[in-house]
């Protein structure tokens, strides 16, 4: 996607202070401090320069020893203070300056759980957050940069403002007349040349700097490709546990030399790095160069009006750090507004993602769920395509189903299951059609509400490197009977004794060393108890088991059955065995609901699909009811 590299000064303005807007609402006391630390820090030199200036010209000019003994002290004092006061600001400073990045990914991933679940999986999505990661990652682009820019800014403007109150006088003291020759530099007409061509140059040296950093913004789009591509072929390739397996015995060329260097954007054949070595490297160079001019320049100058006796030695120190300080502070200010107009295409990705709308939850007119009456869910012809796709993966599904239901939904693999659930749970608008919760429509629902009323294990359900009583609670404080229970309940009970420090162990060793890594199997149960404890009306398992053989999966299944007592079930599965215990069974098939009816009725009717599936599955139902008899 192509940056615009010429952004208007309005957007960067825009675009800048509403960044600011976030760092001030999450990391409150950060922009404050970064200010007075900023003013401390800029105006402290200024105050050395002048008492130096004062030291010199007195060891220079009267050699009093009461007033050389005073500034001395005064020079000493005023150092001691300032640089503690600066010490004292700088810490405080520190301790939000130290939690940016922390506190950037927490608004990036507050958005990312907030957001409705199909935006948060779509490929464009994916894309803006990977793009802001890198932007942050290559350059500190974004956010971040703000923070260094208004850094720079405050010294800057403050700097310039010191030195420009002891540079005036440079201007204004002639030199005297005896002098000859240097009397030019008295002239009006000189001064004024002094001081435009000393503007100018001051103002061309951060300009070429600029420019050298625009290439930054030039080469973003392949510079953020190549570095998702170099993370992923050194970092997640080699370090994941879950693709060790695949990549040491598939991996074949493609942790080859070769294929690093072709993505790797950090070696010498990038274009960023040829960039470097060319046009930006020669900007760069050129404002290394034109700042020297200016030194050199302002160096001459002071010197030759103090040889025409407009001043003594100590202001000869002041002078001269006072200007370069104000050409160094001038540049540093274009440089961190050329930084800032830089950064706008990488802010507007950033609120790009972060203005995405969460649409599922800011309906301020959505509803209470009641369902203190029971409820009925009804599908009225709904239809679904995944974003981009141009198969419906669901089509025009109609059926009811009421509290206390037990409904077994089966299908061949890629028959809609799956979608129908997350639709059913609002992961998913239907793309034509509704679903209705007791005749409303379920958008119109509180979104938290209506999620308490499903407890789901799905088939990719993930387990994380909390302690077990927390992964089953979803919480960090929980009734750790009522865990225990739950654990025990989905037979989990016998490992659960053999855990040394029970509901605290860790799952896996990412954060814990004493951590247990666990099987499928107990993972599974794990899941399964995460569903109990939750303890919602409506229970949905959507093949947690499908790792399992068709015997286990049949167990896990009727004992759930057993476990959920009077609560509404849909039990899914592609093995029809696993199911038969359920007296409503719903048939998909290419996204169509196909069939609905107990077992035996569908299992009676010959030319039917389920008859089908049982017939091509029959050789499992023999082995389980050998292995149910044994
Ligand atoms: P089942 O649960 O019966 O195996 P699914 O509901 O998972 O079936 O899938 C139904 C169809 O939708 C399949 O063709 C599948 O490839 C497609 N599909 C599922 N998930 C996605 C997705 N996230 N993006 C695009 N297509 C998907």
């Amino acid at each position: 996607m192509r940056l615009h590299i010429l952004s208007k000064n309005k957007e960067t303005v825009q675009l800048s202070l509403r960044g600011f807007g976030v760092w001030r609402r999450e990391n409150p006391g950060l922009l404050l401090s970064v200010l007075i630390c900023g003013i401390a820090d800029a105006v402290t030199p200024y105050v050395d320069i002048w008492l130096l200036a004062r030291l010199l010209d007195e060891i220079a000019g009267g050699r009093n020893p009461q007033l050389l003994a005073a500034h001395a002290l005064a020079l000493m004092g005023t150092n001691a203070v300032l640089s503690l006061l600066c010490a004292g600001l700088t810490r405080w400073k520190n301790v939000p300056l130290s939690c940016l990045w922390h506190t950037q990914n927490k608004v990036f991933m507050e958005k990312l759980l907030s957001m409705d679940f199909a935006d948060m999986e779509s490929s464009y999505v994916q894309e803006l957050r990977s793009r802001i990661w890198q932007n942050t990652d290559s350059g500190g682009w974004g956010l971040y940069k703000l923070i260094d820019c208004l850094d720079a800014i405050i010294r800057s403007v403050m700097s310039m403002l010191s030195a420009f109150l002891l540079t005036a006088s440079l201007f204004l003291m002639p030199v005297t007349e005896g002098s000859g020759r240097l009397t030019i530099l008295n002239h009006p007409v000189f001064i004024l040349l002094m001081a435009a061509v000393m503007i100018g140059v001051t103002f061309a040296a951060p300009l070429f700097s600029v420019k050298a950093g625009s290439y930054w913004v030039k080469y973003a789009a392949e510079n953020q490709l190549g570095n998702r591509l170099f993370g992923f072929w050194l970092g997640s390739l080699g370090n994941d546990r879950a693709k060790a397996l695949d990549v040491r015995i598939y991996r074949q060329d493609i942790l080859s030399r070769s294929n690093l260097k072709k993505y790797n954007p950090f070696l010498p054949t990038a274009k960023l790095a040829r960039a470097a070595r060319g046009p930006m490297g020669g900007y760069q160079a050129l404002s290394g160069a034109v700042s020297q001019i200016f030194v050199g320049a302002a160096y001459i100058f002071v010197c030759l009006k103090a040889l025409g006796g407009a001043f003594g030695v100590g202001r000869i120190v002041q002078y001269v750090s006072a200007i370069i300080a104000l050409s160094g502070g001038l540049s540093a200010l274009i440089q961190a507004l050329g930084d800032l107009k830089n950064n706008t295409p990488f802010l507007r990705t950033v609120f790009e993602f972060l203005d995405m709308p969460n649409r599922s939850r800011s309906n301020p007119e959505s509803m209470s769920v009641k369902t203190d009456k029971g409820y009925t869910f009804e599908f009225r012809n709904v239809s679904f395509k995944y974003s981009g796709q141009e198969h419906y993966a669901l089509r025009n599904v109609s059926m009811t189903f009421h509290a206390g239901q037990r409904l077994a939904v089966v299908g061949m693999n890629g028959s809609g299951k799956t979608t129908f659930i997350k639709l059913l749970c609002r992961l998913y608008d239907p793309t034509e059609g509704e679903i209705l919760l007791n005749g409303t429509d379920i958008r119109q629902y509180d979104y938290h509400a209506y999620m308490q009323l499903f407890s789901v294990v799905f088939q990719d359900f993930r387990l994380l490197s909390f302690a077990l009583g927390q992964n089953v609670a979803g919480s960090r404080n929980y009734d750790r009977d009522k865990a225990a229970q739950c654990l025990r309940d989905a037979g989990f009970g016998t490992r659960l004794d053999k855990l040394r420090a029970g509901l605290s162990t860790s799952l896996y060793k990412d954060f814990d060393e004493n951590g247990v890594d666990i099987s499928g199997g107990e993972a599974q149960k794990i899941a399964l108890a995460r569903a109990l404890y939750k303890d919602a009306p409506f229970v949905i398992l959507d093949e947690p088991t499908a790792a399992l053989d068709p015997v286990a999966e049949f167990e896990v299944y009727s004992r759930m059955n057993q476990l959920i007592g009077q609560k509404s079930a849909v039990f899914i599965s592609h093995r029809l065995s696993s199911c038969r215990f359920c007296d409503d069974i719903a048939v998909f098939h290419e996204g169509r609901l196909i069939q609905r009816g107990s077992h035996d009725a569908l299992v009676g009717d010959r030319a039917g699909m389920y008859y089908q599936l049982w017939s091509a599955q029959a050789q499992y139902y023999a082995a389980q009811e050998e292995s149910v008899q044994m």
